[in-house]
């Protein structure tokens, strides 16, 4: 902790201010006036905190305080955590938080307004007040592109019966310069809230000292700083073909750009800390995060839909849709027959779709920063360790198949019997609703996530 010069009090980095603030005497400092010092007076490079391990999941979290944090944000489970004081590299950079609590909690409400199905557990007063303020680590990489550059490119015009091509090989010199491209250095804190909270504003960022952590967590970088480089190198080129491709005097021609057509330089990469209001969920073995950006307000967050919400909702459309369309005119069996098994159809494009993404999140297949911590800690070079992987279920999909084959044989069939009809949209609509329960139970579990395990190294210095 940092304690106060006027009283001894424990001095935590107040917001609205932007200075280290006591609330025993009620005096505020300059965060750099605490900055640790060498015996020789060079600035030390280092700087003391606590490192909490979450004996459930392995997540890690450290603080300047040394009070505990009551319970694990990454897991949301309440244990005692293992802590052990140490020494850590500073990091280069720091944005710190500018939204307040308050300002955090009003964001999220309104972001909870929003979303129309949320269980109300989610608004509960008591789950909001768990936010905490957490500095999550990220990679930021400053790029230049400059020297001669030689691109293709090509010209077509039609001339009688013939396209005529015409290649080109434009030359120029560049200068571009990319400063700050940030990407999430933490395997704990998943690539996907990390980029969707995105962007921060770098030009805010400041130069670290230990004073703006008091009174929040920080997560830990232990994704190695090399990892993005070639992510980094690819967006650089990426935008700078777009400008390229805009510029006045190659309008007409169509471009080939290749990844090595332009050389980028990564000059420098520092570790910057940006500010998230971090909130978990924990319903039995599922977890969802609320997080809002610390700097800007915005919020990202797990919002499930509530199953008895969303079908007392889709019963009370369905009746409104049945008046309505028997006030207007009669459906004949024949077309509903049509019209119900084209709704199978969607039913069963729309599972696959939302399959197919749970299978990536669960499996983490989408978080580069996961994957590769995962690999080191199996140096065998075997697939990261994913404890009962996720595996598309085919029952929802054989249901509505099945609803579509019987439209589709009663259709041919052109029965005249209207009963069958009946009997066959009764089916058919029984089959959908499974398939639909399946989805909506799918998307819980794509918005909610498995509780994380962190397979972190060295667990003997854990005291
Ligand atoms: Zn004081
Ligand atoms: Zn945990």
């Amino acid at each position: 902790m940092i304690e106060c010069p006027n009283c001894g009090g424990n001095l935590k980095f107040y917001i609205p201010l932007q200075r280290m603030y006591c609330k025993f005497c009620d005096s505020n400092f300059d965060p750099y006036d605490f900055d640790s010092k060498e015996k020789d007076g060079i600035e030390s490079k280092d700087y003391e905190t606590t490192i909490f391990t979450c004996p459930e999941c392995g997540g890690e979290i450290e603080s300047t305080d040394n009070e505990t944090t009551g319970f694990c944000p990454f897991c949301g489970g309440s244990t005692i955590f293992y802590s052990r004081l140490s020494k850590e590299k500073k990091p280069d950079y720091v944005i710190p938080f500018s939204k307040t609590k308050d300002d955090c909690k009003e964001a999220y409400m309104k972001a909870a307004k929003r979303a129309f199905f949320l269980p109300k557990e989610y608004r509960d007063e008591k789950y909001i007040d768990g936010f905490r303020g957490i500095y999550m680590p990220y990679w930021s990489y400053d790029m230049t592109q400059d020297g001669p550059v030689k691109i293709k490119g090509k010209k077509s015009h039609r001339s009688g019966d013939y396209i005529i091509h015409e290649h080109y090989d434009i030359t120029g010199n560049l200068d571009c310069e990319y400063d700050g491209l940030s990407f999430d250095a933490s395997s704990s804190f998943s690539d996907d809230i990390s980029e969707k909270i995105a962007p921060f504003d770098v030009k805010k960022e400041v130069p670290f000292t230990a004073g703006f952590l008091s009174g929040f967590y920080s997560d830990r970088a232990d994704v190695s700083r090399t990892l993005y480089k070639s992510e980094a190198r690819a967006f650089a080129v990426r935008q700078t073909t777009e400008r390229i491709k805009d510029e006045k005097a190659l309008s007409g021609y169509s471009l080939e750009v290749n990844q090595n057509d332009i050389k980028t330089d990564i000059n420098k990469t520092s570790r910057t800390l940006f500010p998230v209001w971090f909130m978990s969920y924990r319903k039995n073995d599922r977890i969802a995060y609320a997080t809002v950006n610390g700097q800007t307000g915005k919020v990202v967050a797990d919002f499930p839909v509530d199953l008895r919400k969303f079908f007392a909702f889709a019963a009370g459309l369905a009746v409104v849709l049945f008046l309505l369309f028997n006030m207007v005119f009669t459906l004949k069996p024949s077309t509903s027959i049509v019209v119900n098994g084209v709704l199978s159809l969607i039913s069963l494009i729309l599972y696959l779709m939302g399959t197919s993404k749970i299978k990536a999140r669960e499996n983490r297949t989408d978080d580069k920063g996961y994957q590769s911590t995962a690999e080191d800690a199996n140096p065998d070079g075997q697939k990261a360790h994913i404890p009962d992987a996720y595996v598309t279920k085919k029952l929802p999909i054989v249901t509505s198949v099945i609803a579509m084959g019987l439209a589709v044989l009663l259709f041919i069939s052109k029965s005249i019997h209207d009963e069958y009809y009946y009997v066959c949209n009764l089916i058919i609509a029984v089959l959908i609703g499974f398939t639909l329960i399946s989805l909506i139970k799918d998307y819980n579990l794509l918005i909610t996530r498995r509780l994380p395990q962190f397979d972190k190294k060295g667990g003997d210095d854990r005291a």
